[in-house]
């Protein structure tokens, strides 16, 4: 009988006493009793929840102590907006917009409630609670084991069951987040041998505020052997092209020893046509750094000038 829910006009509100129906039951404070028919008397333990299909679920269904059948009140579910239609052989309970939400079959003089038709049999959506310390961890965003376990014993968190601590457990996403990208060794000797052979080159900006001339941007070049370091402002970044063009042809004229390479990272301001063209012409490699690997020349220079642009 714990498994049929029978339709009852007579009683007031949704019965079972059965826990195992129930997917929330809050206990009750106040003392409340269900007399029977047979003047007998059951204690109201609790009201919740029940599922008993994927398109009926009963509300405030009362809790009762040695209550001997699954009542279904009809007098609640006209309440709660349902309709139950009864025809020859045949009860439905439809909901407002004439869909079906559950048929009624006769059982001796009553009729119960049928759990096995095209709805499927009876589940319940709420989940029971899980010890498995895997699914914890990844519902709780990645939380660490011995926390989880912490957390658990101390039973701090509503709803989570009592977890065994396991050692050595490796999660491989949390792994793979606390991996952090290997420097390079810093190179401390210069590996140029004379002024302007490797110039390095950035541009900062835009700036919050605009220098007195209107300029947002600034380009960096730094020699590598001597560190000497020039900065240019620019309203654009396209301007730097023509700013590094100027300086090179300068320097080529005023040192005697061949420019090698310049150097920059991958920004559009210098991976460019303009750029490859002029390299090409003058015979200079065009070194672009790896991305996301500052280039540590420049970061001494250009360090100081992005934090004055903020
Ligand atoms: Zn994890």
């Amino acid at each position: 009988m714990e498994d049929m829910w029978i339709m009852d006009f007579g009683c007031s509100k949704h019965m079972t006493a059965h826990r195992k129906w129930f997917s929330s039951l809050n206990p009750v404070s106040t003392k409340e009793y269900i007399t029977f028919e047979d003047n007998g008397q059951g204690k109201v333990l609790g009201v919740g929840s029940v599922s008993l299909s994927a398109k009926l679920s009963l509300r405030e269904v009362a809790f009762v102590r040695n209550l001997g059948f699954n009542l279904v009140s009809v007098s609640q579910l006209l309440g709660e907006g349902f309709e139950v239609h009864f025809k020859k052989g045949a009860c439905r309970v439809l909901h407002a917009e004439e869909t079906l939400v559950c048929s009624l079959l006769p059982f001796g003089q009553v009729f119960r409630v049928d759990l096995t038709s095209v709805f499927g049999p009876a589940r319940c959506l709420v989940a029971s609670p899980s010890a498995d310390i895997w699914m914890w961890h990844r519902r709780l965003g990645h939380l660490s084991f011995d926390l989880l376990v912490r957390l658990s014993s101390m039973g701090l968190i509503r709803g989570l069951p009592k977890l065994r601590a396991e050692k050595d457990l490796v999660c491989h996403p949390c792994h793979h987040g606390k991996m952090v990208a290997a420097s390079y060794t810093p190179v401390s000797q210069v590996m140029t041998s004379y002024p302007s052979e490797l110039l390095h080159m950035d541009t900062v900006g835009p700036a919050r505020v605009a220098s007195v001339s209107g300029k947002w941007n600034v380009l960096v070049v730094v020699d590598d052997f001597s560190r000497f370091s020039w900065v240019f402002f620019m309203e654009f970044k396209d301007e730097a092209f023509g700013f590094v063009r100027d300086m090179v042809l300068r320097l080529r004229n005023e040192n005697h020893k061949a420019m090698r390479a310049i150097r920059s990272d991958n920004g559009g301001e210098f991976k460019n046509s303009h750029f490859e063209n002029f390299c090409r012409d003058l015979g200079l490699e065009h070194q672009f750094s790896s991305p996301y690997t500052p280039d540590s020349k420049l970061k001494q220079r250009v360090a100081p000038l992005r934090m004055q642009g903020r």
